[in-house]
């Protein structure tokens, strides 16, 4: 049975679905005016992992993630380059699933976007309205959170408490009757792009996108509403807000993932610390992998680090990965070529139940490189059970989106040392220079590196 901590329950439940077998899944997108950072990084990577288990334990999944290609950032930026906000949209949303895509990221099965759904978002704005929960001003179409029961609940704060913490999270409106009703309708501004609507030209508010989006796509009652922990206030209670307020059944359950610190500390725009996607993969070819597992080897409700060390560290352990498999491409059959059925069950055991325990992917990982340990001593030993084992540690580590690739060369310097290195060796053997070739094993061993001769040739690894 599948666990998972839900915000709004604040426990860690069963995951109970709509309809047996099948899962839907609304994950909120990115807002596309500039790079993606690590933070969308590792919220992208949660949803993926989230979505990769359910898979692996054979569940049907329908992935649903957002793009919002209209809002004041983006009327920013085009007003700024002198281009139009579906251009700046156009290209950004490109930069974003490219970035994704080197991440290992799988494609959503809906990607929406948000001018798209303008028509169904002025629809709920106008049922919200019928409700009798929201009022007009010059200004646009608001809702007011009083009239709207458990309101607060996602964030478990009483209004007045949210209310005198809020500050800068809520607009400031002088029209407004409460600073926490929300705009569900922005009037048109002068030069801003507007669509026609019951209460004047005006475009729709953030919040109503994703409820008008995950509920037009997954319909009621959609099993798990996901996204960063800062979109709990006021972006996630708002749409709860809108859904209730029309009486709609919104998320089952709702999963948050935690922030990142670079070096030690917050990252954040403000701070100008932040670190974008294309960066990160700029500075290592393996990067993209690594990053997925140092986001692996924190809870996805915990705050992870993010600093050199420790992206060379998870480096290090994609390549043992790539090494086992290297090792283990001499035997039979290839890993790939095992169902889960074949696979060591004990280290399938172990795995499901960390990730069935409310995603405990550190966990996982640690079954992963414990496994990856027995099948190094089977081999080292020739045991049968090497085949299965090395199997299980591709398998296992592909059900977590982490790619094993036994023809991949470690792209640091010091692999490719030490590739040359077994060549020159091997070049000694044929030629039957044993001085030289035990020689250069000795300097490998001084290394740290194990070599094995087999009939398709040395195979090399860590110890
Ligand atoms: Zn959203």
């Amino acid at each position: 049975m599948i666990s998972l901590y839900d915000t709004l329950t604040g426990e860690v439940r069963p995951l109970t679905l709509r309809e047996e077998g099948r899962v839907a899944l609304y994950a909120c997108g990115p807002t596309v005016y500039d790079h993606p950072h690590l933070g969308h990084a590792r919220s992208a990577l949660t949803y993926d992992v989230l979505r990769r288990y359910l898979e692996w334990r054979g569940l049907d999944v329908r992935h649903v993630a957002n793009i919002t290609d209209i809002d004041d950032n983006i009327i920013n930026r085009a007003r700024d380059e002198g281009s139009t906000e579906s251009e700046v949209a156009v290209e950004w949303e490109a930069v974003y699933i490219d970035a994704m895509a080197a991440l290992n990221v799988l494609d959503p099965h809906d990607r929406p976007r948000a001018t798209e759904w303008v028509t169904e978002m002025v629809d709920f704005v106008a049922r919200i309205m019928d409700a009798g929960v929201a009022y007009t001003t010059p200004t646009g179409v608001y809702l007011r959170v009083r009239d709207v029961p458990g309101y607060s609940d996602l964030v478990h704060r009483d209004l007045d408490d949210l209310r005198a913490s809020a500050g800068a999270r809520v607009e400031v409106d002088e029209a407004k009757e409460d600073p926490l009703d929300f705009a569900l309708w922005k009037a048109a501004k002068p030069d801003e792009p507007s669509w026609p609507s019951p209460w004047g030209p005006g475009r729709p508010g953030w919040h109503i996108e994703c409820v008008a989006m995950s509920l037009g796509i997954l319909g009621d009652d959609f099993d798990i509403h996901g996204g960063g922990n800062d979109l709990v206030f006021p972006h996630h209670t708002n749409e709860r807000a809108e859904a209730l307020a029309v009486g709609r059944s919104f998320a089952r359950h709702w999963v948050h993932n935690a922030m990142l610190n670079i070096e030690g500390t917050k990252m954040s725009k403000s701070l100008g610390n932040y670190r974008t996607v294309v960066e990160m993969l700029d500075e290592h070819p393996d990067n993209g992998r690594a990053f997925r597992l140092l986001v692996l080897q924190t809870h996805y409700r915990k705050t992870m680090e993010v600093n050199a060390d420790l992206m060379a560290s998870a480096r290090a352990a994609c390549q043992r990965l790539d090494a086992l498999a290297r090792r283990a491409s001499v035997l039979n059959r290839p890993p790939e070529s095992l169902g889960p059925r074949d696979l060591d069950e004990s280290a399938v055991d172990a795995f499901n139940t960390a990730m069935d325990d409310d995603l405990g992917t550190p966990q996982a990982v640690a079954v992963i490189f414990e496994t990856l340990r027995r099948a190094n001593a089977a081999l080292d030993r020739g045991a049968d059970d090497a085949e299965v084992l090395a199997a299980t540690v591709t398998n296992l580590a592909g059900a977590l989106g982490v790619a094993v690739d036994a023809a991949r060369r470690g792209a640091d310097a010091g692999d490719a040392a030490i590739d040359d290195m077994v060549a020159r060796r091997q070049a000694a053997r044929e030629a039957r220079d044993w001085a030289t070739a035990d020689a250069l094993r000795d300097e490998l061993s001084a290394l740290g590196v194990v070599v094995e001769d087999t009939p398709a040739g040395p195979i090399w690894r860590r110890a």
